[in-house]
């Protein structure tokens, strides 16, 4: 598993090699946000790991001061799901990490085949893609 982004100081953190289950609360979240079909697919797995992948790759992208004059200021507060799970799904931070995550998969092979609809707003707006996807 890969984590990625800056922590409460500002300073870059990645994780590798961290090893956890899938929960049910976290695949309930990809399937809202991401618009994904119900019942599950049969290429359901590699999807969530696909959109797993983009949104840890969004919060890298996150910590590059350049794609902050792309996306507008972001709050970095970091909130603990475990501690605040409200405001860690409805934190800048995750939402803008799934905005970029279904931009990416939106224009995966898989993600066209499967018909995932790619963010109808341009990354300065992805707060009006989160409110239609919380
Ligand atoms: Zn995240």
């Amino acid at each position: 598993m890969l984590v990625g982004g800056l922590d409460d100081e500002g300073r870059p953190v990645v994780h590798l090699g961290t090893k956890g289950p899938l929960t049910q609360a976290v695949r309930d979240r990809i399937v809202r946000r991401m618009e994904l079909p119900v019942p599950p697919l049969a290429k359901y797995d590699d999807l969530l790991m696909r959109i797993i992948f983009g949104h840890e790759l969004g919060h890298v992208l996150q910590a590059d001061p350049e794609f902050e004059n792309l996306f507008g200021t972001i709050d970095r507060r970091t909130y603990i799901p475990e501690d605040n799970y409200l405001a860690y799904l409805y934190s800048d931070k995750e939402m803008n990490a799934d905005y970029i995550a279904a931009c990416l998969v939106s224009s995966t092979d898989l993600g066209q085949k499967l018909a995932i609809p790619a963010p109808k707003f341009p990354p300065l707006q992805w707060r009006n893609w989160a409110v239609t996807h919380h």
